[in-house]
């Protein structure tokens, strides 16, 4: 069986550990300890496929550490997570995207723009355009808005993921 390293990069509290596990459990908690850097194992078909995944759920701040920098080298797809409700989270993944394709040596990676917390419409300060114009900027990486509370497009954005990581192998 196919085992498929994901990581799930992007600024604190915007709900990497909500969307990861949503996606895992199938879940909604309200708080998890924004420290906690944990990975969860899933086995998910995907077009007839069975994988093996192996998620990531970075916490913290230390961007350039090297097990940062250990981990992106060892990933196979991507999540960049912002929230809707918080612009300088859209700003962050600019330079995480930069360090992922520095690291893995390519432009070319497998990865998933989220703008999460979509349900909480009172408090967004960035639109779709807004996630739309950094995905076309990034060469069309598919953008997703998710809740990892209301369970909106989670799956999808996975799915998306590990399919892009599906048509790489069956390229090589
Ligand atoms: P992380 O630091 O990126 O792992 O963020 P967390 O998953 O810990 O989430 C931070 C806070 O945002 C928590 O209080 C979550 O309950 C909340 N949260 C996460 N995702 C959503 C969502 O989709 N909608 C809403 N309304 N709240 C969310
Ligand atoms: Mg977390």
């Amino acid at each position: 069986m196919r085992d498929y390293k994901l990581v799930v990069l992007g600024a604190g509290g915007v709900g990497k550990s909500s969307i990861t596990v949503q996606f895992v459990q199938g879940v909604y908690f309200e708080s998890y300890d924004p420290t906690i850097e944990d990975s969860y194992r899933k086995q998910i078909e995907v077009d007839g496929k069975t994988v093996e995944l192996e998620i990531l759920d970075t916490a913290g701040v230390a961007q350039f550490t090297a097990m940062r920098e250990l981990y992106i080298k060892s990933g196979r797809g991507f999540l960049l997570v912002y929230s809707v409700t918080d612009e300088n989270s859209l700003k962050e993944l600019l330079t995480l995207r930069e360090q992922v394709l520095r690291i893995k040596d390519s432009t070319n990676v497998p990865m998933v723009l989220i703008g999460n917390k979509c349900d909480l419409s009172n408090e967004r300060v960035l639109s779709p355009e807004d996630g739309i114009n950094v995905s076309q900027q990034w060469g069309k990486v598919p953008f997703y808005e998710t809740s990892a509370r209301v369970k909106t497009n989670v799956e999808e954005a996975f799915t998306d993921v590990i399919r892009q990581i599906m048509i790489r192998e069956a390229m090589t």
